[in-house]
C-alpha cells in the first residue's frame, strides 16, 4: 500500500481562508475586528522565527496583531502587569505568551494569569479542565489541528483504535483527550511503555509526538493506519541539515493508509489554529454563534 499523504499546508491555507472570511463578515456585520496579542520575553531564535510568522500570518486574516517584545531580563511583576493589561483591553481578544519564557519566570504563574476565555493557546488549567471533563474551552492548537486533519480524512472517529505517543501538556494528553471526545479507543504511550512496536501495531490512528528523530519505524505501522506526525527533528544528513519527523516517512508510507509529511504536515496547522481559537473567542465574548468546524 502507498500512502495518501495528508498535505497540511494546503489544509492549513483552507482553514486560514475560512478564518479570513469569518473575520470580514464579522467587520462587516458587527463592526468587530479580532485581535491577538502575542508576547515574547528573550530573543530566543526559534521564537522570535515563531513570532514573526504569527503576527504575519494574523494581519494576513484581517485581524489585528499586536507584537509585546520584552527584555530577556524582565521581571515576573512586569511580566504579569501586560498580561493584567491584555486581559482588560477589549481590542484583545487571543493572548499568547510564546513558550519557553527564560528560567527566572514561572510558566504556570504566568499561563494561568492569562484570563481563561482570551487563552489561545489552550494550557490555562481551566482550560485543560473544561477539556478534561468534554466541555467547551480553549482547545490547544497543534492537537486541535491533528483532529481536525483526521477529521476530514476519516469522517467519523468513532471506535477506532487510537494510540498517541508522547504524554506533553501541550501534546500528547490533550490530542488524547480529542480523540476520546470523537469516541476512540485510547491509548497512552510514553518512555516507560512496555513494548511499544506491539502497542503502535494495533493503532488505527498513530499519533507521534516525543521529539526523536524517525524513531517509529515502518514495521510498527499497521497495514492501512493513518499516522499523524507531530515531531520536529533538526538532523544533519549527507552534509545538510534537514527537518524530519518522529515517524520513519519512507517506510511507514510503504504501509500507511496516509501520512502527514515533515516539514507540510502538522506544523502549518498549528499556526492556522491559533488563528481559529482567536476567531473563536471573539465571537464567544462577543455572544455570537461559533465558525462551524473549526473548534473542537
Ligand atoms: P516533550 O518532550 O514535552 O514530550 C515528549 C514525550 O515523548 C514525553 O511524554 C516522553 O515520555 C515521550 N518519549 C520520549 N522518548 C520516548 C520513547 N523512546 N518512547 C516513547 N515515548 C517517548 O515534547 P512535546 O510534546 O512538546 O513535543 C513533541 C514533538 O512535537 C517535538 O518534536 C516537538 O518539536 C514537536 N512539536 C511540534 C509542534 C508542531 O507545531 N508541529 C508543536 C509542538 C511540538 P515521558 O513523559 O515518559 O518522558
Amino acid at each position: 500500500m502507498v500512502a495518501q499523504v495528508i498535505d497540511g499546508k494546503a489544509f492549513a491555507a483552507k482553514v486560514r481562508a475560512q478564518v479570513a472570511d469569518q473575520v470580514a463578515k464579522l467587520k462587516e456585520e458587527n463592526g468587530i475586528t479580532p485581535g491577538l496579542a502575542v508576547v515574547l520575553v528573550g530573543e530566543d531564535p526559534a521564537s522570535q522565527v515563531y513570532v514573526r510568522s504569527k503576527g504575519k500570518m494574523t494581519v494576513e486574516v484581517g485581524m489585528n496583531s499586536y507584537e509585546h517584545k520584552l527584555d530577556v531580563d524582565t521581571s515576573e511583576e512586569d511580566l504579569l502587569a501586560l498580561v493584567d493589561k491584555l486581559n482588560n483591553d477589549p481590542a484583545v481578544h487571543g493572548i499568547l505568551v510564546q513558550l519557553p519564557l527564560p528560567k527566572h519566570l514561572n510558566e504556570d504563574l504566568v499561563i494561568n494569569s492569562i484570563d481563561p476565555a482570551k487563552d489561545v493557546d489552550g494550557f490555562h488549567i481551566s482550560n485543560v479542565g473544561l477539556l478534561g471533563t468534554g466541555q467547551k474551552s480553549m482547545v490547544p492548537c497543534t492537537p486541535l489541528g491533528c483532529l481536525m486533519m483526521l477529521r476530514d480524512h476519516h469522517g467519523s472517529l468513532s471506535g477506532m483504535d487510537a494510540v498517541v505517543i508522547g504524554r506533553s501538556n501541550i501534546v500528547g494528553k490533550p490530542m488524547a483527550q480529542l480523540l476520546l471526545g470523537d469516541s476512540c479507543t485510547v491509548t497512552i504511550a510514553h518512555s516507560r511503555t512496555k513494548d511499544l512496536p506491539d502497542v503502535v501495531r494495533r493503532a488505527d490512528i498513530v499519533v507521534a509526538a516525543v521529539g526523536r528523530p524517525e524513531m517509529v519505524p515502518g514495521d510498527w505501522i499497521k497495514e492501512g493506519a493513518t499516522v499523524i506526525d507531530v515531531g520536529i527533528n533538526r538532523i544533519e544528513r549527507d552534509g545538510k541539515n534537514k527537518l524530519v519527523g518522529d515517524v520513519d516517512y519512507a517506510s511507514a508510507a510503504e504501509r500507511a493508509g496516509a501520512i502527514t509529511p515533515v516539514p507540510g504536515g502538522v506544523g502549518p496547522m498549528t499556526i492556522a489554529c491559533l488563528l481559529a481559537n482567536t476567531l473563536t473567542a471573539c465571537c464567544r465574548v462577543n455572544g455570537l454563534p461559533e465558525p462551524e468546524g473549526l473548534t473542537a
